[in-house]
């Protein structure tokens, strides 16, 4: 089987944003990295094309994802002080979309670095 192989790919995990990696890739799955650190390579070895998981949840079962749009706003209106936590593991556009958010709701934001 070939791999493809993607050079100067750009690690998003810990905020370190490094961006000479390379990744050696079958049709589903990332095999190989080479230059990413041993929490890069964990993040980018379990990334994977295959769909596991519905696109979106609500109480724990499947669900669409204007219902989960829907049923969010709803939990963000009742909310006297809306916790938006996370975000180390997306965008910068995602992260300045959840900060507008927190803004809007009322809301505090976090990520996982203040553990
Ligand atoms: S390779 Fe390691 S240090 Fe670089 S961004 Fe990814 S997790 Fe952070």
């Amino acid at each position: 089987m070939s791999l493809n192989i993607v050079q100067h790919a750009t690690c998003t995990f810990c905020g370190c944003v490094c961006d000479d990696i390379e990744l050696h890739a079958d049709h589903e799955r990332i095999v190989k990295t080479k230059h990413a650190c041993s929490l890069g390579e964990a993040w980018f070895r379990n990334h994977t094309a295959e769909r596991l998981y519905p696109d979106a949840l609500i109480d724990g079962q499947p669900a669409t994802t204007d219902a989960a749009i829907e049923a969010a706003a709803e939990f963000l209106y009742q909310a006297h002080m809306p916790l938006i936590y996370g975000l180390s593991n997306i965008t910068c556009e995602a992260q300045r979309e959840a900060v507008s958010l927190a803004e809007l709701a009322g809301g505090v934001i976090d990520s996982h670095t203040s553990l």
